[in-house]
This record gives C-alpha cells, structure tokens and sequence, in this order.
C-alpha cells in the first residue's frame, strides 16, 4: 500500500483540457471534447461512494495520494490506491507540476514517456525549418539540434548517432539534399521525416526508418518512374542544383500547415515510435486543402538501403544457423 502511495510524487489533478462528469457516487464520465477520445464511463462496482468523494476533492484542488484517500481504511482504501494508480496510467489524473501540453500528452498517448527526453536534429533554418523548431520546442522537445542543410558537413555530422530523429525541412523540394541526409542516415541507422514545400503542395513524409521502411532512394525512383516528362525533370533538377535557393517560396501559412503536420509526425514519433507517416507520403494541396496519402514500398533492389536490409537479416533464424545438424545415425 505504502508503495502505492509514494508511487505519485507529488500532487494530482485531473488531466488539462478533460471533463469529468460525476453521474452518481460511483460512475464518472471522463470526455475530451464532445465525440473525441477517451470518452469512457468509470464505474466502481463495489459501490463503496470513493469514486465521487475523490473526484470532488481534486475539482476543489491538487491533492496527494495521502491526501485523497485520507479517511479510507482497509479494503476501501486498497480499492482506491487501485483506482488512483489506474486513473494516472490512463493519464486521467497526472502530476500537478506537468505542463498542460504534457498533461494532454499523458491521456492521449497512454503510457508515453515525456517528450523531454526526446533528441532532434532539423535539418533546414528556412521558413519551414523554422517553425518545424518552433513546433518541437513548443510541443516540449527541449533537446534540439538546428543545422543549415547548405552545411553539407554540419548535415553529415547532425546527430552523432545518437539523436532519436532528424527532421529535413525545406522551402522547396530539394532531391540532392535529400539523399544526402538519406545516405547519412542509413549509415548512421537512424530514423528521419522528409518535409517540404513543393510549390503549392506541402509534402509530409515519409518517415524513414532504416531497415523497416523504404529509403529516400525508393520514393525518388518510383517518383520518376511515374514523372509524365523525365527530360524536362532533370533539367529542372540541374537548373536547381546551379542556383543557391532562396530563403522562402509560398506563402507562410502554407509552411505552417507543412510544419503543423510535420511536427505532429514527430512528435507521435518520439512518443510511440510510430506515427502516420511512418513510411507514407502525405501530399497536401495548399490552395485546396485537399489532401493525398500514399505508402511508399521497398524496392527489392535498392541500391542504396538494399545491402543494408542483407546485413541486418538473416536468411534463417540464427538459432538454427548455430545448432549442429542433429542426425541420428541409423541402426
Ligand atoms: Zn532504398
């Protein structure tokens, strides 16, 4: 029991942003929003009355665990350090000292671990870039490495191998740069989320995973693959590649809704380890607001991730690569 306790440092409220509802001295509905989740109906069965009882001392204020269950003894108070314990899982109930976002956080990633811990390098200081930052720093990614993508040598060098992320962020679709930090990052084997404004379409993933997702290589060969002129294409991509970019192209509020959907990637990313873009590209058209979601496939042969996938997988368990052939000899 005394464990119980201590296991909530501190003081508790109800998570920033929930409804809790008291229907009865045993059933609570918790709503975010009005058809959003978690939407749920707690019921204590045992009709004991504590469920109402806490709830209307944390609407006064935060309290303790000690605090809450205060005049409880015995079985009522073993049932109520159980429901309080389930309440923070759940992230209904968390730390008064965590920040709102935080506090949305805990219910809506169930179990995540804080965003704090999170390591990310954005590759790109443009208009995007930018506001991609400002996102990851707002969201509570205090750990953040920023690096002009025109730093061919910073790019190599971004994250050390040791960064859970790296976001590239440009004001234009920029292919050279892109398998630049492709090819750094399946060296280093580490995740990274491709964003771009391209034109009027802001482009959101993929979200390449070394070894479970399609490279940057893939996506670029199915898209030229699919390109209705590859000749005006590669002229364009010289013609790029000759000329410095520029700072910004397209309008601010376009790249704030590229850096609202990139920086959502991310954040889920850091959180779960998974996210919607996880291998898939999201094409948003800015002047209609009409959005396009496609998975992006492996290409059996990849030259550039293609030799990575052979060295990290074997061809049959390794268990049965080092067992000896067990033959029993014939009488
Ligand atoms: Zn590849």
């Amino acid at each position: 029991m005394s464990d119980d306790r201590e296991a909530v440092d501190g003081r508790l409220v109800i998570a920033d942003g929930l409804d809790v509802v008291l229907l009865s001295e045993d059933e609570v509905i918790v709503r975010f929003g009005t058809q959003s989740q978690p939407s749920e109906l707690i019921r204590d069965i045992d009709l004991r009355g504590t469920l109402a009882k806490m709830i209307r001392r944390l609407d006064a204020r935060p309290q303790t665990v000690g605090e809450l269950t205060a005049d409880l003894e015995g079985v009522a108070l073993d049932d109520a350090l159980d429901t309080i314990a389930d309440l923070v899982d759940r992230g209904i109930l968390c730390d008064a000292r965590l920040s709102p976002i935080e506090q949305y956080l805990a219910y809506a990633e169930t179990g995540a671990s804080a965003l704090s811990d999170g390591t990310v390098t954005v590759v790109g200081t443009g208009s995007l870039g930018r506001r991609v930052a400002d996102g990851l720093r707002e969201h509570g990614v205090e750990r953040l490495t920023i690096v002009d993508a025109d730093d061919v040598a910073a790019v190599d060098a971004a994250g050390g191998g040791t960064d859970d992320l790296a976001v590239l962020a440009l004001d234009r679709l920029d292919v050279h740069r892109a398998h630049v930090v492709n090819r750094v990052r399946l060296r280093e084997r580490r995740p990274w989320l491709h964003a771009a404004v391209d034109g009027a379409r802001g482009l959101v993933g993929p979200l390449f995973v070394p070894d479970r997702t399609a490279c940057y290589n893939d996506l670029d060969a199915l898209r030229q693959a699919l390109l209705p002129a590859p000749l005006l294409d590669r002229k364009h991509r010289r013609h790029v590649l000759d000329r410095p970019l520029p700072d910004a192209v397209g309008l601010p509020a376009g790249a704030t809704v590229v850096a609202g959907y990139a920086t959502l990637a991310a954040v889920q990313f850091l959180l779960r380890g998974s996210c919607f873009a996880v291998g898939r590209l999201t094409t948003i058209d800015l002047e209609r607001m009409r959005i396009d979601v496609e998975d992006v496939l492996r290409l059996p042969r990849c030259p550039v991730c293609g030799n990575l996938r052979q060295v990290a997988r074997a061809p049959f368990p390794i268990d049965v690569a080092l067992e000896p052939p067990s033959v029993e000899p014939v009488s």
